[in-house]
């Protein structure tokens, strides 16, 4: 198991299994609390095949070196971090994709995870990456007509993904909620159920340049329809999105870049992938853009 020492006591993970295991009867000092983010997220590069409205991620072509992440990597897992997740744009659009997700698994112990359209899951790709992963999160944002006219894909195509993640780890599933998906969140939740998802991560829209954010109705039949949730898959809500839901914080100290970080395509770490703020990582490395960020946010 990989331990991390916080500010609520010595935390211990298993990536194999997702076993945590909190000791809050130790109070570490401040000096020895890991220096890394708990988790962090990674945009392995810009580029999608599909069109989104609400997509946030930026559109100018940018992509990471597969050494660089690395490296990155490793610093991260020095200090503490338990997990990395690849996204993008769609991270398996990356040319060194399974040759980044071995060498994470392989000379880190990281959890390795990432999001997927699910669109690009051949049989080979899906064989490839077996032993590499350790968790991954499809986006299922509505189902049949509805997908379809959100993603501009079909929807048979996206089953058929869901399908090929169930053979390569334990997955979640996505849902980006606005007013066309949420009068959908009891058959996406059965979905999820059928496919043995262990998962349903909701994500409240965000505004882009294209779309509004999730208006005051749709939040309140967010809340309604969290309230009354008595289906078997555990359901989790992205921080940016989390206002007025019933939520349970395990690690309630560790705080903004303690728990979490984003570095985005452009080699720029960020408190999120909203956030404007950002320090260009470069070759100085990830620690020390950490301790940069920090001092301006
Ligand atoms: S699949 Fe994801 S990355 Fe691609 S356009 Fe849609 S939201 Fe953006």
């Amino acid at each position: 198991m990989k331990s991390r020492i916080s500010p609520n006591g010595v935390h211990l993970f298993d990536r194999h299994s997702g076993l945590n295991i909190l000791l809050d009867e130790l109070c570490p000092e401040e000096a020895v609390w890991s220096m890394s983010p708990r988790q962090v997220s990674i945009a392995l590069t810009n580029v999608c095949d599909l069109h989104c409205a609400y997509c946030y991620a930026p559109k100018h072509k940018a992509s990471l070196h597969t050494d660089q992440v690395l490296g990155w990597l490793k610093e991260l897992d020095a200090e503490g971090c338990l997990g990395i997740g690849f996204g993008g744009g769609e991270p398996t659009l990356h040319p060194d994709f399974v040759d980044i997700c071995k060498r994470a698994a392989g000379e880190t112990q990281l959890a390795v995870t990432f999001t997927t359209h699910g669109h690009r899951l051949t049989p080979r790709l899906v064989e490839r990456l077996k032993g590499s992963i350790h968790f991954t999160r499809i986006s299922v944002d509505g189902l049949g007509r509805t997908y379809e006219e959100q993603r501009g894909k079909q929807f048979a195509s996206l089953l058929r993904g869901i399908e090929s993640i169930a053979t390569l780890s334990p997955f979640g599933i996505n849902v980006v909620v606005n007013k066309r998906t949420v009068s959908e969140l009891d058959a996406i939740s059965e979905l999820a159920q059928k496919v043995g998802a262990s998962e349903l991560l909701l994500l409240p829209q965000q505004a882009t340049t294209t779309v509004a954010s999730m208006d005051g109705v749709v939040g309140r039949a967010l809340q309604d329809w969290v309230s009354s949730y008595r289906g078997k898959v555990r359901l989790a809500v992205s921080e940016v999105g989390a206002s007025g839901l019933p939520t349970c914080d395990p690690l309630p100290d560790e705080r903004g870049l303690q728990s979490y970080a984003h570095i985005d395509a452009s080699g720029v770490l960020r408190e999120s992938s909203f956030s404007p703020d950002g320090a260009k990582i470069g070759d100085v490395g990830v620690l020390w853009a950490l301790k940069q960020l920090r001092n301006t946010v």
